[in-house]
């Protein structure tokens, strides 16, 4: 037995998800990401005496949303608290987040058939920024500017169980977690923005032991690599120091993405070293279930049921209906598409293949090209007419990328329709087999399978534009004479 194999991995996560706001969660201050520095403040994100929180009723509402979308139970009764935290983007000095009454609670998500249950979502401010700049110190700083812009952004902070037992696991979980806020339109789940935030807490077990070991919470992970590989390093590490007689100490470790290792940051607070307090200035919010029905009506169809109404209305296979839900805008773009055709395979195929492809090669979203769900429907209904070609489409799909426009228009501007004219296929067909005697001799010996050799010949010499069931006749008469 391997040592891995005698440790059992026990990881929990605590997601920090940007709210999609218009203004902040206690003033009207603008939320609006990459505008001048302090530009978007006032008194009462800037901790000014004798200013009060207002809190804005749409942060409680996609609270209340994310809650039923990820099977909470929702309060009835919720309170904001004072964290004590000292830091130089944080001008009260406290942070207004939830303790003991958050406002989500005992909810849930499947991973691949797995419960990972989530203990609660709570709503709370997010801190500035500190911008290092000059070039001196250990940080490569010599001083340090602050921007208030995301001082009071409102957050919500989503806690798993302790559920997930590999770095794999955690990062489906967190995949998942960010597609649900996306299709909510709560978040728009930008790990690289920093507008989704993980912290994973992770330790390690031998197996059969039913204590926990101790943990470890590691921050910096914005991307979902990093939170893998983070994660992966840390249980090596926790491994390694145990089975050498060393001790795992509670604390929080960055990761160093360039250097592929988690380093000690500092020693794991406590809650009770933060101090809660009832926030004063600020009551009991009271949540009743007329208000929590009505937000309930409004859930979007989320990725599980809309995979699932794939496979079973459309015919498609788990594995493409999976590809297609983990976008939302692929899923959006599909959704369109489907109201106008009936060839759902077709429209799937074209969006995971070519488009695809020209997306990535690109580094381009499906909102950024030009195409439309109009012109690729109206393209596939030519291939199905028996119009053009799929070799033509492959190269119409590009053009309706770039330029948009009609693949009707595209096809009769420039000539490609399916030549199903027998005297002009027979022409290159004959052309074709002059020029390749040798392959001629291999099918006429019983090595039919040549014949894809000569139907793509063909094909060339037709530009792409004959139609093969055709070729594939009239080759076979001119074999057989
Ligand atoms: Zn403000």
């Amino acid at each position: 037995m391997t040592t891995k194999i005698k440790y059992e991995t026990v990881i929990g996560l605590e997601v920090h998800a940007q709210v999609k706001t218009k203004s902040k969660i206690f003033c009207n201050s603008a939320t609006e990401f990459g505008q001048e520095h302090n530009s978007q403040v006032c008194p009462v994100c800037l901790g000014y005496p004798g200013t009060l929180p207002v809190l804005n009723r749409k942060v409680v509402e996609y609270a209340i949303l994310a809650g039923l979308a990820l099977n909470c139970e929702i309060a009835k009764h919720s309170k904001f608290d004072r964290k004590h935290y000292f830091y130089p983007d944080l001008p009260k000095n406290i942070q207004i987040s939830q303790y003991d009454m958050p406002i989500c609670k005992n909810g849930h998500i499947m991973i691949n058939g797995k419960k990972i249950r989530i203990n609660r979502i709570h709503m709370e401010e997010d801190a500035g920024k500190l911008v290092h700049a000059g070039s001196a110190g250990i940080s490569g700083a010599s001083y340090s500017l602050v921007d208030y812009n995301r001082t009071g952004v409102p957050l919500l902070e989503i806690v798993s169980e302790a559920d997930i037992s590999s770095p794999e696991e955690a990062r489906f979980y967190v995949e998942k977690l960010r597609n649900i806020v996306k299709y909510l339109d709560v978040c728009d789940g930008n790990l690289e923005e920093g507008s989704l935030r993980c912290d994973a807490n992770v330790s390690i077990r031998p197996f059969g032991q039913k204590e926990l070991g101790t943990k470890v919470e590691i921050k910096n992970l914005n991307s979902f690599k990093a939170l893998q590989r983070s994660l992966e390093y840390e249980v090596d590490r926790q491994i390694y120091e145990i089975e050498n007689g060393g001790k795992i100490i509670q604390e929080t470790r960055l990761w160093k993405d360039d250097q592929g290792i988690t380093l000690s940051m500092r020693t794991k607070e406590e809650s009770h070293d933060y101090r809660y307090f009832p926030e004063p200035d600020l009551p009991i919010l009271e949540i009743d279930a007329e208000w929590v029905h009505k937000i309930r009506e409004t859930l979007p169809e989320l990725p599980d049921e809309k995979r699932l109404r794939y496979i079973e209305k459309t015919g498609l296979s788990e594995y493409d209906a999976s590809v297609i839900v983990d976008s939302i805008e692929t899923a959006k773009f599909f959704d369109d598409a489907l109201k106008l055709t009936n060839n759902a395979k077709s429209a799937a195929n074209w969006l995971m293949g070519d488009i695809t492809a020209y997306l990535k090669e690109n580094k381009l979203n499906l909102n950024d090209i030009k195409l439309t769900p109009e012109s690729l429907v109206e393209m596939i209904d030519l291939i199905d007419k028996g119009t053009i070609s799929n070799a033509i489409a492959k190269k119409i799909i590009v053009s309706l990328m770039e330029k948009g426009g009609s693949a009707q228009k595209i096809v009769e501007e420039q000539g490609l329709t399916v030549i199903s004219d027998e005297g002009q296929i027979l022409e290159a067909v004959k052309k074709v087999i002059k020029e390749n005697p040798g392959e001629v001799e291999k099918y006429k010996s019983g090595k039919t399978q040549v014949i894809g050799f000569f139907v793509g010949q063909i094909m060339k010499e037709t530009k792409g534009k004959a139609n093969p069931a055709v070729i594939n006749k009239l080759f076979k008469e001119e074999m057989e004479k």
